[in-house]
């Protein structure tokens, strides 16, 4: 778990470079992430977006000036197969639900998703992002090791076969590990 960010490890966090954030307008370490600096209708009415804003923002921007993430759209079935029917009432099933989307949305994107934001969940919870493998040889393993995500906990085989897991670069794998059980998990998006 992270200092700065739970959902990414601080070695990985620290990648990030000094920039302007584009809510306070200090020179800070920023990191990416989707946001309107004030207007809260901007989602509707597609004025300029800012993408890079400091720790300290991050934290205490509106919720409703960052933008949705594509988990989300998954986040119902996740919370629904950790809490089966009748473990959790709708009102603790709901505040769960807006928890984790704030938690999500508080979070850089920095995993590179070719395809669209799809943030590993298990035990309850977003998993932590570790960054991408070493080499060659440390992705083609993970085949063996780690639990393929894609919209949920998969197979690599069901949707690659027998192909090696073999990027054209190392950043269209990113690998994940559960903040409870500690499962390990990774994604693979290419263009
Ligand atoms: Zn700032
Ligand atoms: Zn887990």
């Amino acid at each position: 778990m992270g200092k700065l960010f739970r959902y990414i490890i601080d070695q990985v966090a620290a990648q990030a470079e000094t920039g302007i954030c584009h809510y306070c307008d200090q020179a800070r370490t920023v990191y990416p992430i989707r946001a309107v600096a004030d207007d809260a209708d901007y989602w509707d009415k597609g004025t300029e977006q800012i993408d890079e804003l400091c720790a300290h923002c991050i934290r205490v921007i509106p919720l409703i000036s960052l933008a949705t993430r594509e988990s989300e759209r998954w986040l119902t079935a996740h919370i629904n197969s950790h809490y089966p029917k009748g473990t959790l009432s709708k009102e603790l099933r709901q505040t769960k639900l807006i928890g984790l989307a704030d938690r999500l949305r508080r979070t850089p994107e920095m995993p590179l998703f070719l395809q669209g934001d799809d943030w590993p969940f298990c035990c309850g919870e977003w998993c932590e992002f570790l960054g991408v493998p070493d080499n060659g040889q440390a992705a083609i393993a993970l085949v063996d090791t780690d639990t393929y995500w894609s919209g949920g906990p998969g197979t690599y085989a069901s949707e690659f076969g027998d192909m090696t897991l073999e990027p054209e670069d190392l950043e269209e794998v990113s690998l994940f590990r559960c903040l409870h059980c500690h499962q390990p998990f990774f994604t693979w998006q290419f263009t």
